[in-house]
């Protein structure tokens, strides 16, 4: 859906975030991230960003820099 047109039901009203809300462990308002790099820097590594269909819903969840992985 990057390039604005659901997969699924083929509209084109696509919503796009850079940040997926984690509210897991007590989080306040951290993104989604595949994990962090060390205590000191704790730097999030793999962080996701959504688009999401207005139409039907369909989302797609992709990490917004793979040279973060290792
Ligand atoms: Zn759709």
């Amino acid at each position: 859906m990057k390039r604005g047109t659901c997969p699924k039901c083929t509209s084109s009203q696509v919503h796009h975030s850079a940040c997926v809300m984690d509210r897991g462990d007590g989080n306040a308002a951290l993104c989604l991230a595949l994990g962090r790099s060390d205590p000191i820097e704790a730097r999030d590594l793999g962080q996701f960003e959504v688009y999401v269909c207005r139409g039907c819903g369909f989302s797609e969840f992709y990490v917004i820099d793979t040279s973060e992985l290792e």
